[in-house]
């Protein structure tokens, strides 16, 4: 990659001659034309001592400030002297100009900061959690919130955002179900895409371009119990089959970064893992990028009893390729001794320096590292209309209806006395969720708001909270019970708060914290007794087990509205008013009891699949097998029928492809959109595959009564898996029969069958 000549330090040398010279002999930081990429990182590189090198691998976090986010003590010098090349947790347009000139203009070469924060889901203003906007099977409305909260947190610094979260999440208690796509793998792969091109633009070079980071490598949602950090002891299948599809398409998407993971893996803790980092990574999926530790993890090295000493711990992180050190302070501190005394080969410096130079080259940061920042594009650019709007439709498109007996659901808009009951229903900072970025819940519509909003002149809406999130305190039970009693209609919000998802926030229980599954049943039994509906909205960001509610007819409404955003209030009024029709589907399993977990829909099958009639089957004494809720599952307020399942061939040599059609038709009197899913099986194989496994999906807009046909193609690359061991793991397509399914949701759907002649290999 050549550049367009450029230094932006020759404004001022051009006026001094005598300092033109003295940089250049020093060695200034200038991009020509006739350098490619790698000729302008070497010779840097042949430029820099090895305090700066070791500076480059160096990320410190922010402090809070009177003014904002800002360095810590002493952090100004540190970047003068070259001793720091990133930082999360510092933002604002104001700030981090400042703190690039000091970068640019100050320290030795000249080399441009990279300022990192977790930009999640939206900056300022705040769209659904990663989780809830990945039941909306929309990766197209993923992709544009990824890229409208790129032009928030670039417009206030950012260059670079820890997202987006890539990990498969197949046990609800794991808190950082949060932040991804949900359970499956194929789907995670789709929407890592989506959002590595949302945040990274056309051009990561663009000033409203940042750079992604897919996180966290690898197998983190594999925690033992779901426990937050835990270890995973898992397969090199399930590794490849299950984990590591999604981070190779964020790789092919183009994603500048990478984050490894907390947790280790068989005995390995990823942040030294040489395996994933470097043989797999770099060598055979030929990432080029930079690889940044988690928050302290090249110390936490000590406590993983993988190191004894904070060099070692180095020593261990950086041989196996970790390039940056976030917060430990470790590379810089530590490792200078341990390169002078021969313990660390300075190649794997130079090799990590490299790849932090290359990133800021390809962020385009030597030419413009100030990327036309300004305070006043950060205003232009903030919680905007437009960004607001979009934050409302995607919060509503990832609503999921799980219940709606009787078509109770959707509301008039001229009720008169409507109640909104539950410690969710007024809790704007409840809806933002976690790594809400900036997002403020002062800004943020709860739920209450939002009714308020959308309903008729004459609707009296009034509120009680009922209880708290989380406590024993049962006060507010009357208050309630009184207002149930005297509503015609009554909506009643449970769930969690942002605080119980995401980041250190496993739980044991699934159940609704605290006393809400007593304040429902006061308040069903209250709305009960006056012939009242009761819809309950669920805020939540996880899979919970509400088979309670779900079994109690005196709910006849269920709707799952996870945690919208800023506009979240104003989405679940557009559902529950029926101004927007629900269309989202789960991604994730809802398990009865959490004893079910780990539970998903890619399960095998076992020697012993599940039989009502035959004890010594493959299922527990007290609970069903299945799931309260499968994946992909979803309402409407019309329905849909399938029917005319076709494939184009029974039959298939080596490398072809079936095509498999479907009539869909919207057989309610609603317009509504269905996704309609595509599932395999191969049913027989040299090892045992999942019981199905999803390989397409369409999002569909249908009018009352229309029938569109839609098709499906699937490649050898969906048929394709990992045979035995002793074949190393070669991606294989096996001859035999396979069903395909299509339908509705997981396990509702019509099937057929197609048999591949001949076996054949993948190419890498
Ligand atoms: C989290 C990461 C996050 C990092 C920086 C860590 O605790 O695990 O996901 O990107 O902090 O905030």
């Amino acid at each position: 990659m050549t550049s367009r000549l450029s230094c932006f330090r020759s404004f001022k040398l051009s006026f001094f001659p005598l300092l033109v010279f003295l940089f250049s002999s020093a060695g200034s930081v200038c991009v020509n034309a006739q350098q490619t990429e790698e000729q302008f990182i070497n010779a840097l590189l042949g430029k820099m001592t090895l305090e700066e090198k070791l500076g480059q691998l160096t990320q410190y976090t922010g402090r809070s400030a009177v003014t904002g986010p800002d360095v810590q003590q002493g952090g100004e010098e540190q970047i003068t002297s070259g001793q720091v090349g990133s930082f999360l947790n510092i933002y604002g347009a104001d700030t981090v100009l400042r703190l690039q000139h000091i970068a640019v203009e100050k320290s030795r070469l000249g080399i441009p900061l990279l300022f990192g924060h977790d930009v999640i889901h939206g900056f300022r203003t705040i769209f659904p959690t990663p989780l809830a906007e990945s039941c909306a099977w929309n990766p197209s409305l993923a992709e544009r919130d990824a890229r409208i909260a790129a032009e928030e947190a670039s417009a206030a610094g950012i260059n670079w955002t820890f997202a987006p979260m890539v990990d498969i999440a197949r046990d609800a208690r794991w808190g950082r179900i949060v932040e991804g796509a949900g359970e499956d793998t194929w789907l995670g792969a789709v929407f890592a895409k989506a959002r590595v091109h949302g945040f990274q633009g056309e051009d990561l070079r663009a000033s409203d371009s940042v750079m992604a980071c897919a996180k966290h490598f690898t197998a983190y949602g594999a925690a033992e119990a779901g426990r937050d950090y835990n270890i995973a002891d898992i397969s090199e299948r399930t590794l490849r089959e299950t984990y590591l599809p999604p981070f190779k398409a964020a790789v092919d998407a183009g994603v500048g970064s990478f984050m490894a993971s907390f947790n280790e893996i068989a005995g390995v803790p990823s942040t030294c893992n040489k395996y994933l980092l470097t043989d797999v990574l770099r060598k055979q999926w030929h990432f080029d990028g930079l690889m940044v530790s988690d928050y302290t993890a090249i110390l936490e090295l000590i406590h993983h009893g993988v190191a004894a000493t904070r060099t070692d711990a180095g020593i261990l992180a950086l041989e196996a390729g970790m390039d940056m050190d976030m917060v430990s302070g470790i590379y810089i501190k530590d490792l200078p001794a341990a390169i002078k005394d021969g313990r660390l080969p300075s190649e794997f410096v130079d090799k990590a320096v490299r790849r932090v130079l290359r990133v800021k080259y390809r962020l385009g940061l030597f030419d413009n590292p100030y990327r036309q920042l300004s305070a006043a594009r950060e205003r232009q650019n903030t919680l905007t209309d437009a960004h607001r709007a979009a934050a409302r439709e995607a919060a509503r498109e990832s609503m999921v209806l799980l219940k709606n007996d009787g078509a109770v659901l959707p509301l008039s808009k001229s009720i008169a006395k409507l109640a909104v009951i539950g410690p969710l229903a007024d809790n704007p900072s409840a809806m933002l969720g976690s790594w809400a970025a900036v997002g403020k819940p002062s800004e943020a519509m709860s739920i209450y708001a939002g009714v308020r909003n959308g309903v008729s002149k004459n609707t009296n809406v009034r509120f009680a909270k009922g209880c708290d999130v989380n406590s024993d305190d049962r006060s507010g039970f009357d208050e309630a019970v009184a207002l149930a009693k005297d509503s015609d209609c009554i909506i009643l919000a449970l769930g969690e708060d942002e605080h119980m998802s995401g980041e250190a926030a496993s739980r044991a229980s699934l159940d609704l914290p605290g006393v809400q599954n007593e304040l429902a049943r006061a308040v069903l039994s209250a709305a009960a007794a006056t012939g009242k509906p009761v819809v309950v909205v669920l805020v939540n960001g996880r899979p919970l087990t509400i088979g309670e509610l779900v079994a109690d007819a005196r709910a006849p409404a269920i709707l799952e509205a996870w945690q919208g955003g800023t506009e979240a209030g104003h989405a679940v009024a557009d559902v529950l008013f029926g101004d927007y029709n629900p269309s989202g589907k789960l991604t994730a399993t809802f398990p009865r009891v959490v004893g079910q977990e780990p539970l998903y829909y890619n399960h095998k099958n076992t020697g012993r699949p599940p039989n009502e009639n035959d004890k010594y089957t493959s299922k527990f004494l007290d609970v069903h097998w299945t799931p309260l809720f499968p994946f992909g599952y979803g309402l409407s307020y019309t329905t849909f029928a399938y029917s005319g399942l076709k494939l184009d061939k029974t039959e298939i040599g080596a490398n072809k492809d079936v095509i498999v059609t479907v009539n869909v038709t919207n057989t309610g009197n609603r317009a509504g959109a269905e996704v309609a899913q595509l599932y395999i099986q191969d049913e027989v194989a040299s090892v045992t595959r999942p019981v199905r496994e999803l390989r397409g999906f369409q999002k569909i807009y249908l009018k009352p009564g229309e029938v569109k046909t839609i098709s499906f193609t699937l490649a050898p690359d969906d048929l394709a898996f990992y045979n035995l061991y002793n074949l190393n793991m070669r991606r294989v397509v096996e001859a035999g029969w396979f069903k395909v399914y299509v339908g509705t949701s997981s396990a509702d759907t019509t099937e057929a069958r197609f048999r591949v002649t001949a076996s054949y290999r993948m190419g890498e």
